[in-house]
């Protein structure tokens, strides 16, 4: 059984040396247990913290455990008779090939029309996450102006496309001439303006001449630098993340915070694990929107599970290019 685990507690970036590859036989079920086959594996922001000793909203990965991650797999074996060999489910089976899970947990993914992969996607945790970020906690009205950052990523094309739906008018905030052409042409955003380009605040501001309404943060650091100013009154923003932060061995320095008292703001963090139910209603509703294609998304699939560590580093750099998945072969 391949698996990655983790060999040591990064300080700043994360590298190779705080992953292990480690082969060893595939599991043997325990009574009420089901042998489950990864077929995908997703990559995700939230490792970074999973991955550190810090107080977080849920516990660090231990040394030498392996790593953390929801997974579409494939049943090879149940002996409890609940699932036959080759239905699909979903769950957090880990960076390995093999797993095997108490079978009565398990969460069945029908085959309905919608590719395996969305349900780490555009209809899983992060299209869910964009859901409950824009319809919640942003709330973009008819005419407002939306701001996106990772607008390209498997969180931030969703959150846009969902107020658009909503009629605001969607800036999207990327890295890179191409990223931004794909969430102008391909996700339809109004706009998208470039983070890595020169002037970036300047054209920032320029993009959204009467300010920003709503903004849906999912990067921090020098994009939520150039945001806050442009901030109208009653303004709402979903604190989703901060991925250009995870890195840090030190944390920034804040944002002049008096903005929100100022200008009546609302700020909510959140986290989509509290909203249960938002996950069924999601893949029903965005279920509905893929099928006909109303919904557009992105998957970069990378192949091979050995290949994991430097796919995860590469998403926190941004070289990243929509939903990353792993297909464990
Ligand atoms: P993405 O698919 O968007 O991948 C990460 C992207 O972040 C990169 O492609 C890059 O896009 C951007 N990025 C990375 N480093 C930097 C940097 N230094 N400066 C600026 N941008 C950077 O990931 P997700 O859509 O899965 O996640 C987006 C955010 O949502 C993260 O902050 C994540 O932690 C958060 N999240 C929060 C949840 C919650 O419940 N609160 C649940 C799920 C996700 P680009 O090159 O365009 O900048």
């Amino acid at each position: 059984n391949l698996r990655i685990l983790l060999r040591a507690r990064p300080e700043g970036r994360v590298g190779p040396e705080h992953f292990e590859v480690s082969e060893a036989p595939p599991p043997a079920p325990r009574p009420g247990e089901a042998l489950l086959r990864n077929r995908f594996l997703s990559l995700d922001p939230y490792m970074r913290g999973r991955m550190s000793a810090a107080k977080s909203y849920s516990a660090p990965v231990e040394i030498g455990a392996v790593m953390e991650g929801q997974c579409v797999a494939q049943v090879e074996e149940d002996p409890t008779g609940r699932f036959q060999r080759g239905d699909w489910v979903l769950g957090g089976f880990g960076w390995q090939r093999f797993s095997a899970v108490p079978a009565a947990g398990l969460r069945k993914l029908e085959e309905d029309g919608a590719p395996m992969t969305t349900a780490l996607g555009v209809l899983g945790m992060p299209g869910t996450t964009a859901w409950v970020g824009t319809t919640e906690l942003a709330r973009p009205r008819p005419g407002e102006t939306f701001v996106v950052s990772a607008a390209s990523g498997a969180v931030g094309s969703v959150a846009g496309q969902i107020a658009a739906r909503m009629g605001a008018r969607v800036v999207g905030i990327a890295g890179g001439p191409e990223k931004c052409a794909f969430v102008r042409e391909e996700l339809g955003f109004g706009e998208c303006v470039d983070h890595r380009g020169e002037d970036f605040a300047e054209r920032l501001r320029a993009a959204c001449p009467e300010g920003i309404d709503a903004y849906f943060e999912n990067v921090g650091g020098a994009v939520q630098k150039a945001v806050f100013p442009l901030l109208n009154d009653f303004g709402r923003v979903a604190f989703c993340g901060m991925v250009a932060e995870y890195n840090d061995a030190e944390p920034a320095p804040g944002p002049n915070l008096m903005q929100l008292v100022r200008k009546r703001l609302s700020l909510r963090g959140f986290i989509v694990s509290d909203h249960p139910r938002a996950f069924a209603d999601w893949r029903r509703i965005g279920g509905g929107w893929v099928r006909d294609r109303s919904l557009r998304y992105r998957e970069e699939v990378v192949k091979g599970l050995d290949k994991a560590p430097e796919a995860f580093m590469g998403l926190l750099a941004g070289k990243n290019f929509g939903k990353l998945v792993v297909e464990v072969t």
